[in-house]
């Protein structure tokens, strides 16, 4: 099948034997597309053309990589409207959250460019005498990228333009659900200015393309951002390969937000049910754990159900909607699985959780707000990754503190309150790799670094200058002179 989007291989666009349909959820009679399901030999003919293309892009100046970023991030910035408008027509996103999350793609890309520029090394006097020691860094080689369906567009984006700025050649695989948005990113940046196979794009099934990146002995560093098990996997195949491959790994979370007694009632309402619900609860640093204490729990359940009545459920491109469909049929399907587990295990459901009809079909589900759970229960345990979340009560500070780090996960945390003691406390205590006080646990900056630890991620983080830790290789040299 000649799907009309194909893959990019050798800066050529590549035709596909098969081909698969990219589905609005929000709408599922709209067919965003028909795109490329590649195959193990194209991604075979990607990883080769990467490898050509390594000496070359590997050995320009910071200023011709800077050039090609920063056309890139014009582009992208220029075009965030439109390009919001198809990320949130294939992922199910508000408009607005599609149009933000284009946005940050191109500041990403800004930002890496400005780190072309950056990049430095270190001359160290040797113990010996007469030998100079410098310590710089080079881009490690050729990075496989495999990408969740929930940030279309911004982890592409995050992953791709600091290799490239680090002088990497990439092969991307990007999710199956929403391949879109990856390809119109990757569409830009190859028009940017980039040499043919620096850049490749396989779209396809994980089991296939995805497996014969983690297998192919000529990639040397796997960037991946999924689920658990699937992180896993990807561990175990980059270790046992020969050679190894460098890996990184970014996950789940089942995501805290603590609510002491003395935070500010309106605060901690808008950090909840932003944290949870918005995006459709759809974002690994989703807040799905409430944790609040007795004093202020009643109050704060009150107002957190007067605050979700308030929200729209409907078609992510239309007006006015504040919370988008869940992204296809087997996430619904997970989602529904849990509000049912909850209530077995006497959970109360105290708002929403039904599915919604609206004028289009697609998958719309009403925000569920689980009270009078423990952190025992499975849903203060397992990840939902929908608009699920629940309370859990606690008596005190401590209580609080140990309820929201007893959990396998260590994203985000968040704390609500006015006490600097226990905000300052919590930042230090907090077992997870971001800690937002009077903040929802979900939405973060493009230019410092984003991670966990734990069960959530593995390897260095992404993001700002810390990136370098991932996408280059340091070198030690002794000079005699
Ligand atoms: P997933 O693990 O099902 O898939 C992620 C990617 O891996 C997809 O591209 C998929 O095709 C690919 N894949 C699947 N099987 C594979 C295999 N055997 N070999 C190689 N690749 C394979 O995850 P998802 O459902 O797309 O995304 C949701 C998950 O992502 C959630 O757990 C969420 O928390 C997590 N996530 C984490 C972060 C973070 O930065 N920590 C960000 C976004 C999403």
């Amino acid at each position: 099948m000649n799907a009309p989007f194909k893959n990019l291989i050798a800066g050529e666009w590549a035709a596909s034997q098969n081909a698969s349909r990219n589905i609005n959820p929000s709408n599922t009679n709209d067919v965003v597309g028909e795109y490329a399901q590649g195959s193990v030999e194209d991604l075979n003919n990607a990883v080769a053309a990467a490898k050509a293309a390594f000496p070359a892009w590997s050995r320009t100046t910071p200023q011709e990589r800077y050039e090609v970023l920063k056309k890139a991030s014009d582009e992208i910035l220029a075009r965030k409207d439109e390009l919001g408008r198809l990320l949130s027509r294939e992922e199910g996103k508000t408009l607005a959250e599609g149009i933000g999350e284009a946005g940050r793609a191109g500041q990403i890309f800004a930002f890496f460019a400005g780190e072309c520029l950056r990049l430095g090394g270190e001359s160290i006097p040797s113990v010996r005498p007469g030998v100079g020691v410098e310590v710089t860094r080079e881009p490690v080689g050729i990075i496989g990228m495999i990408t969740p369906w929930n940030f279309p567009i911004a982890i592409p984006a995050w992953k791709i333009a600091p290799a490239l700025a680090y002088g990497n050649c990439v092969v991307i695989k990007p999710a199956d659900l929403v391949p879109g948005s990856a390809w119109a990113l990757v569409d830009i940046i190859q028009r940017a200015g980039l040499p043919k196979g620096v850049l490749n794009l396989v779209m396809g099934r994980g089991s296939v393309v995805g497996q014969a990146l983690l297998e192919h002995k000529d990639v040397h560093a796997i960037s991946f951002t999924g689920s658990v098990s699937t992180g896993r996997k990807v561990a175990t195949a980059c270790i046992a390969g020969n050679p190894m491959k460098k890996v990184q790994l970014e996950m789940g979370g089942k995501n805290p937000l603590v609510v002491l007694d003395d935070a500010d009632l309106k605060t901690a309402v808008e950090a909840a049910v932003q944290g949870a619900f918005f995006s459709t609860g759809q974002r690994c640093t989703a807040s799905s754990r409430l944790i609040v204490q007795a004093g202020i729990h009643d109050r704060f359940v009150e107002a957190a159900i007067e605050r979700l009545k308030g929200v729209t459920v409907d078609d992510a491109l239309k007006a006015g909607t504040t919370i988008g469909p869940v992204v296809d049929q087997s996430q619904l399907d997970q989602n529904l699985k849990y509000i049912q587990i909850a209530r077995d295990e006497g959970g109360k459901l105290a708002w929403g959780g039904e599915l919604l009809n609206r004028e289009t079909p697609g998958f719309y589900l009403q925000p569920a707000l689980f009270t009078e759970t423990t952190n025992a229960m499975r849903i203060s345990r397992e990840e939902v990754f929908g608009p699920v979340a629940n309370v859990v009560r606690v008596k005190d500070y401590e209580e609080a503190l140990a309820v929201a780090n007893d959990t396998e996960f260590g994203l985000s945390s968040g704390i609500c309150t006015t006490s600097l003691k226990h905000a300052t406390h919590f930042k230090r205590n907090a077992e997870a790799g971001m800690v937002m006080v009077n903040l929802a646990t979900a939405g973060v900056d493009y230019h410092v670094p984003f991670g966990g630890r734990k069960g959530s991620s593995y390897g260095p983080r992404e993001q700002g200058a810390y990136a370098r830790e991932f996408y280059t290789t340091v070198k030690t040299s002794y000079t005699l002179a």
